[in-house]
């Protein structure tokens, strides 16, 4: 187990402990709220203790207490048919009814709650499926006995922001593997010891070590015999020599994705804290990111700040419902692309229909066992972020479009100046890329935008946004940077993207950007900065391009 899953566990125990010293509590004030309205009943209070029943039978469920949470629902069904009724009365019969319950309830205060040890357990086994540490670089090792080759290789991968370790032998490859992390082994196959050493020596290091990365094959060899050997010693993908070194870093982008994505964001509505607090710490421990909010009030605040990909929504809340809060989100533009899970303890199928037709992208109903939970709220997250990169990325790079991005520098821009921080905005444009397109094709122009774009996204950080705003011109926000800092970062990606080698039926040629970078101070509107960017590359078009200024 990690440090984090460590850490979710202990807190879920605490959380647990916390319910069941305040449990008593809520029991006792439910009890005595309804005896006051026995007499006189007041819709108001009524459909306060309404709420409270309906809110410890969910919680109630989810920490293991059976009895309580199935008596609270039968609570919940007496008050609601009471509640239905055009004149609020309380007859004889409901009291008898309702006192018996609540003495149900007190009694049921007594039974320990069935406990969630193998809740525990399947939620370790869980959490323990993932690689337990996420390396932090991106090493990738490349073992092949060509010194040339080698070299060659690491240079243009280094390019594109992985750090790459060449080595010659298949001396000691345990030791570099244990020593490396490397996120992906690039294999060579033919080595001095055989024409096929380099796929033995992968299946002898399989028998020792418990977790290899994902391994490249690569060689001369193109026989069926050598990419047989390849899929049987678990290679994830094989490349004869020359390598397409393109089509090498995407397999290499796609290995990787997977690994070192950046978390996924969910925000929790759900007006019961300590519930709301169990299920993040559920989701934190898969390494998912989370924000909770009980009062529904403060969504749109939340949303906008924490931007989420995935809300889970209670359906029950103080002062508004879930199904309105879905439809006020779903007039939101910018939460188009976001699932909205509805968790609630309700089972009427009506209710999960109007909370689909409010703009839910699916209801799950309380209490789900915490793999189930943390598995299904995963799986959704996941597929918001592939829906909404379609939506919001431009087609041939993957990179933001223009709205997009404008979007993104709206949100920025506030924040930096709410924060007295230092934003940076760049415009880049490709020198001459009409000449590409004519001396190659269109087609060329095409390779050159996509391995541009690629570059951008590996140089930057995930929090630095990049787009392309039309045809060769980019741009990239970089949130609280100074401007020399920028500089250096944007003059190191304008030599990178120099020394590309692009080619393109058979012909070799290189490709330069020019870059205007504006900031803000001195700039005080979006505008302004805007064009300070536009008038900087204007002028390093001037000076000749390649260049930044
Ligand atoms: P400068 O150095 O002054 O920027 O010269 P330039 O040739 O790059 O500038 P110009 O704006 O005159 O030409 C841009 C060219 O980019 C024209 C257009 O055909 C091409 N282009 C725009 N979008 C695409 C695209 O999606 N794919 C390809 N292949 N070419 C594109
Ligand atoms: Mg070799
Ligand atoms: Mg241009
Ligand atoms: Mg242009």
């Amino acid at each position: 187990m990690n440090q984090p899953q460590e850490k979710a566990l202990l807190e879920l125990q605490t959380l647990r402990e916390k319910y069941a010293e305040k449990l008593p509590g809520i029991v006792k004030q439910i009890e005595s709220e309804f005896k006051s309205q026995f007499t006189q009943p007041e819709k108001s209070s009524l459909e306060e203790i309404y709420r409270r029943v309906h809110s410890l039978s969910g919680s109630g469920a989810t920490f293991g207490y059976t009895t309580i949470s199935k008596t609270s629902r039968q609570l919940e069904d007496t008050i609601g048919v009471l509640l239905q009724k055009n004149t609020l009365r309380i007859t004889k019969k409901d009291q008898a009814t309702i006192s018996k319950l609540i003495n149900k309830l007190t009694d049921a205060l007594n039974e320990n709650p069935v406990q969630n040890k193998n809740d525990n357990a399947l939620f370790l086994e869980l959490t323990q499926l993932r690689t337990p540490e996420l390396p932090s670089s991106r090493t990738i090792i490349l073992i092949d006995d060509e010194l040339e080759f080698c070299k060659s290789l690491s240079l243009q991968l280094s390019s594109y922001g992985y750090s790459v370790k060449s080595v010659v032998s298949l001396d000691y490859l345990e030791e570099h593997l244990v020593k490396e992390k490397p996120l992906v082994i690039i294999m060579d196959i033919m080595f001095p010891e055989g024409n096929l050493a380099g796929v033995d020596a992968i299946s002898q290091t399989r028998l020792s070590l418990e977790h290899i990365p994902p391994v490249i094959f690569i060689s001369q060899r193109d026989d069926l015999q050598a990419r047989l050997a390849a899929t049987r010693a678990g290679g994830s993908a094989y490349f004869s020599k020359p390598i397409d070194v393109m089509r090498l870093i995407d397999m290499l982008d796609q290995l990787i994705s997977d690994s070192t994505n950046a978390p996924y964001r969910v925000l929790i509505i759900e007006d019961d804290e300590q519930l709301a607090y169990y299920n993040a710490r559920l989701l934190e421990g898969v390494g998912i990111q989370t924000k909770v909010i009980t009062d529904p009030f403060k969504l749109l605040e939340a949303s906008n700040h924490f931007q989420p990909e995935l809300i889970i929504m209670d359906l029950y809340l103080p002062g508004c419902d879930g199904i309105e809060l879905a439809e006020i989100l779903r007039q939101q533009q910018g939460y188009v692309g976001t699932q909205i899970i509805f968790y609630s303890i309700e089972t009427n199928i009506n209710k999960h229909l109007d909370a689909l037709r409010a703009g839910g992208d699916d209801f799950l109903v309380k209490p789900l066992k915490p793999h189930y939970f943390v598995t299904a709220i995963e799986a959704r997250a996941k597929r918001s972020r592939i829906v909404s990169s379609f939506m919001i990325s431009d087609s041939l790079t993957g990179l933001y479009n223009h709205g997009m991005l404008n979007e993104h520098l709206q949100r920025e821009f506030k924040n930096a100046m709410r924060k007295n921080e230092s934003l940076i905005y760049a415009a880049i444009d490709l020198d001459h890329f009409k000449n590409v397109n004519d001396t190659h094709g269109h087609g060329a122009g095409d390779m050159v935008l996509i391995s541009f774009s690629r570059l951008m996204r590996n140089r930057f950080r995930f929090t630095d946004l990049i787009g392309r705003y039309g045809g060769e011109e980019f741009s990239i926000i970089l949130p609280n940077t100074k401007i020399e800092k920028a500089r250096e970062l944007l003059d190191e990606l304008r030599i990178n993207f120099s020394k590309i080698e692009h080619s393109f039926n058979k012909k070799k040629f290189t490709v330069t950007c020019s870059i205007g970078i504006a900031s803000t101070p001195p700039c005080k509107t979006i505008e302004s900065l805007q064009e300070a960017a536009d008038t900087a590359l204007y002028k390093a078009k001037k000076a000749g391009r390649n260049c930044v200024k």
